[in-house]
């Protein structure tokens, strides 16, 4: 993994970054006893929020500064590193009066540029390595923008965390993980550490293990997961954090993967299914290619005739089609469903440029 990173920022990182703790510090005995527990077991980082953004007014909206005091103690009295969230300048002001070791931009925050900029004005001058969370929504866009601003103000040790899009029809996560977006944001920014935070993800204590495994299977470079003392206690996200124990005792179970493999006979088996692989997508494309010429000839028939681009009976039954399609062949609903809103998409734009240029309008 991308331990020279790490390194570089003085964290004691073994294999993957691992950072852990409340999701808000609620006490003094609170952060000690975690801190406590999460040294015994090996981490390095403890993690802890101070100022809340919650979705509701009136839910606990956090300690304040004070709580930045129970969290130097214990980073005298444990040897952890300290982290927390940081959401205006005030907060950075605070965090680099207590020396804190790491910030991070929290989903809500780096969804307003108006805020990262402030923040990363704020930060000018000092080299705090800073963490920037997801925005809210799957907006790759907002999410490097907010890594560029940092980078403009001058910071070097830059990193970005994975905690899951806000979504509608997310059921089994609080937050969809999505993870087309963070694999996109690593081809971006191939040299950015990657965290990922399972418990934002997950919203429940049980499903935690599954998406840090799979975060790992990612290559992921390290995890931020909330750890609470008595969970079901705790004044903030309650049904996601896990105590130390079953912390410690999750990573000791993550089984780290690596990209390379030096085993010749794996390699000439991949080797054998990659060309497979890549015969099958060019066939995919050329089909494609032939699908869209057809769909511009309708485009050309549909002008002609005055009718809307749009046909919403065939539509619903290419999506029953396809899916019962799909279906026979082990492929998902969901999978079927983007895939075939993604090429009437692409259907329908050509159709329009089509309308366009048949009309004299370009
Ligand atoms: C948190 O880390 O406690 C937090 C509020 O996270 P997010 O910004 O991902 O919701
Ligand atoms: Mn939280």
């Amino acid at each position: 993994m991308n331990e020279e990173k790490f390194i570089d920022w003085g964290f004691p990182v073994d294999q993957i970054f691992l950072a852990a703790g409340p999701c808000s510090a609620e006490s003094e005995e609170q952060v000690l006893e975690t801190a406590r527990a999460l040294a015994d077991g090996g981490v390095g980082f403890l993690r802890a929020g101070i100022w809340k953004p919650r979705t509701r007014p009136g839910s606990f909206e956090g300690v304040g500064r004070r709580g930045l005091a129970w969290m130097d103690r214990a980073r005298r009295e444990t040897g952890l590193k300290i982290g927390t969230e940081v959401a205006e300048p005030a907060h950075v002001e605070a965090c680099l009066e207590y020396g804190l070791d790491i910030l991070w931009i929290g989903a809500r925050t780096s969804t307003n540029p108006f805020s990262v900029q402030a923040i990363a004005d704020a930060l000018k001058g000092t080299d705090v390595p800073v963490l920037v969370k997801n925005p809210m929504t799957a907006d790759i866009g907002l999410w490097i923008g907010a890594i560029e601003r940092l980078a403009h103000a001058g910071l070097t040790k830059l990193g970005a965390i994975h905690r899951g899009f806000s979504s509608p029809l997310e059921m089994r996560y609080r937050n969809a993980p999505n993870w087309k977006v963070p694999i996109e944001l690593k081809r971006h920014l191939p040299e950015l550490p990657l965290i990922c935070d399972p418990s934002h993800i997950c919203g429940k204590a049980d499903l935690i293990h599954i998406v840090a495994q799979e975060a790992m299977d990612l290559l992921f470079d390290g995890l931020m997961v909330e750890v609470h003392p008595d969970p079901p206690s705790a004044l903030s996200d309650a049904a996601q954090q896990l105590t130390p124990v079953q912390f410690i005792s999750m990573v000791r179970h993550l089984e780290l993967s690596h990209e390379q493999s030096e085993s010749p006979v794996f390699l000439n088996r991949m080797s054998g299914l990659r060309d497979s692989v890549d015969e099958l997508d060019s066939q995919l494309l050329s089909l494609l290619g032939q699908r869209m010429d057809i769909v511009q000839e309708m485009g050309r028939l549909k002008t002609k005739q005055g009718i809307s681009t749009l046909q919403p009976h065939r539509w619903q039954e290419i999506i029953d089609d396809r899916i019962a399609k799909g279906t026979r062949l082990n492929l998902s609903e969901d999978f079927v469903l983007q895939l075939m809103q993604s090429i009437h998409e692409e259907a329908i734009r050509k159709q329009e440029v089509e309308r366009v240029e048949g009309a004299g309008l370009d």
